[in-house]
């Protein structure tokens, strides 16, 4: 048979490519489809227990986060914060080479090292084709420095899930937060999961773009695809820039203001933009950029040393950080909570407006997939009815005429 709850899920558009259902039917694969996204494809019939198992989890359905236990700091908009701060990896290539402070890989360099884990799943460059993402396992600091980076391109990470808990050992996975719900939903029907990942790490996420927005900016660049040694989407500098760097040596580069604001995020896939749980509620530490910006979110500077927002969600997360900094492999500082709101306005907005947009969907008769425990409500009330209202509108007409 087929699977009612992916044929829903297409009827939607509503994948964010996260790859579980990959691993859990052995008739379903992910491959990519135009514009450059990777989705589910039946290879063959998909069974009802397996369809049961996708329906559970995929977060293109469903996004539960009422069971979560509740800390004490448990914010509408920012969520659950055991420890909410800036920081950045002490091991300074390791935080030149990063995204921003490089706390998610140094965090991920001290599990090893402590022997809470004994590897890393992570997304990094496909040495085969380099503007593309493979998940795989990293061991040590130079592999988890060689996968540090944000890469704004399709990944599926979970995909491979049943060859990383076959693996001997336990594991750290990273990933966007969709990825990371989809592993804490799935661990309620697979008890392998809790025993063999003992930690869960997400980063802030704005989107994923399709493919084609990393062509649009090879275009832009001048560089040919079949020229590329590598390509890097930011890093290597806070914010660092898009780098295509040719087999001959020559680069190309563009900042982080006209590759994302000009091209990626006008490339991003539509489930993003109803995403509830952007900001990984339920991994064990979110990490983001700790800049201040303009409206659009852009950092007001240059280029400057990289610092991370941190922030701590679970007992196991926030005793992760307060080991790293023991151990000298973190520096971290604590931050107000609400001076989040100046660095993330973007992340704010698109939580308060959840809501509207679910209405919008509804009213076009389109799939709408089930939030709960993720304080809509309390989100939607901070913003102003006119920003609902037009929130809500746009998005009806783009559904309307078909644009969204
Ligand atoms: C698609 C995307 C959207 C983002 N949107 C935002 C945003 O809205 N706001 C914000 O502040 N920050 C955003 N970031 C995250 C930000 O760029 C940094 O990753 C974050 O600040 C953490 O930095 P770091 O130096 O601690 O991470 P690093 O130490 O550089 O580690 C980054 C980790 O992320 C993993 N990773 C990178 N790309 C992917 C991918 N595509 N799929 C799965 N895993 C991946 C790497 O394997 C690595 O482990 C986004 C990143 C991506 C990839
Ligand atoms: S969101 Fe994940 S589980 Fe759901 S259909 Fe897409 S790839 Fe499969
Ligand atoms: S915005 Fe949400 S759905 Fe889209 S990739 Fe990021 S976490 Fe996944």
């Amino acid at each position: 048979m087929t699977s009612p709850a992916l044929a829903r899920v297409e009827k939607g558009q509503l994948c964010t490519g996260c790859g579980l259902c990959a691993a859990i039917a052995a008739n379903v694969e992910m491959r990519m489809v135009a514009p450059g996204y990777l989705r589910p494809q039946a290879t063959g019939p998909v069974t009802p227990d397996e369809d049961r198992a996708i329906a559970a989890a995929c977060p293109a359905l469903v996004v539960d986060e009422g069971d979560r236990p509740r800390p004490p700091i448990d914010d509408a908009i920012w969520g659950p914060s055991y420890f909410t701060g800036t920081g950045f990896s002490t091991d300074a290539a390791l935080r030149h080479q990063a995204s921003s402070g490089g706390v998610l890989s140094g965090l991920l360099v001290h599990a090893l090292a402590s022997g809470l884990v004994d590897f890393v799943v992570q997304t990094g460059a496909d040495p085969y084709l380099p503007t593309a993402n493979l998940t795989h396992a990293t061991a040590n600091r130079d592999e988890v420095f060689a996968a540090a980076g944000s890469r704004y391109a399709p990944s599926a990470p979970l995909a491979q899930l049943e060859e990383w808990l076959a693996r001997p050992g336990r594991f750290a996975f990273v990933g966007k937060p969709c990825d990371v719900t989809a592993l804490r939903a799935r661990a309620r029907h697979d008890p392998r999961i809790d025993a063999k990942v003992p930690l869960m790490l997400a980063f802030f996420c704005a989107g994923i773009p399709s493919s084609a927005g990393t062509g649009r900016i090879l275009k832009r660049l001048g560089v040919e695809p079949q020229d590329l040694a590598g390509f890097r989407y930011r890093g290597d500098g806070w914010p660092g820039f898009a780098t295509a760097t040719r087999h001959d040596g020559t680069a190309e580069r563009m900042s982080y203001a006209d590759s994302w604001g000009d091209i990626l995020s006008k490339e991003v896939q539509f489930r993003c933009k109803i995403c509830p749980d952007a900001i990984g509620n339920v991994a064990d530490i979110a990490c983001a950029d700790a800049w201040y910006g303009d409206e659009r979110g852009y950092p007001s500077f240059e280029e400057q040393d990289g610092r991370s927002l941190v922030i701590a969600r679970t007992p196991v997360g926030a005793a992760l950080l307060k080991e790293a900094v023991a151990a000298g492999r973190i520096e971290k500082a604590p931050l107000d909570i609400r001076e989040i709101d100046k660095m993330q306005p973007a992340q704010a907005r698109r939580k308060r407006q959840i809501l509207s947009r679910l209405a919008a969907m509804a009213v076009a008769g389109r799939p709408v997939p089930r939030y709960r425990g993720l304080q809509l409500w309390a989100a939607a009330a901070q913003d102003k009815p006119l920003a609902q209202a037009k929130s809500f509108a746009g998005l009806l007409r783009r559904l309307m005429q078909g644009r969204a």
